[in-house]
């Protein structure tokens, strides 16, 4: 997963259901059109979710990726041991 990719979230508002907020990332920057993000320039509640959320994928793309290399290392063990 590569983070200098660009991303958007929307993020809904936790005080108004009706209110979404829109999260985006690029080149590592996070921006958000909430007020709090907007005016006091805050790392908000919305940008803090979406590094959550970024993590997360990081986390199941790296064990994912593991997993490929373990199955494959096993299957070629498995190739060479009947082979003998
Ligand atoms: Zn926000």
């Amino acid at each position: 997963m590569d983070i200098s990719q660009f991303r958007t979230w929307t993020m809904q508002s936790e005080s108004d259901p009706d209110i979404q907020y829109k999260v985006m990332c690029e080149n590592g920057k996070f921006f958000c059109t909430c007020p709090d993000h907007q005016f006091r320039k805050n790392e908000c509640k919305h940008i803090k979710k979406a590094k959550r959320q970024l993590a997360g994928e990081q986390q199941m793309s790296k064990l994912f990726v593991f997993c490929v290399i373990a199955f494959g290392y096993f299957m070629r063990r498995g190739k060479s041991v009947k082979k003998q």
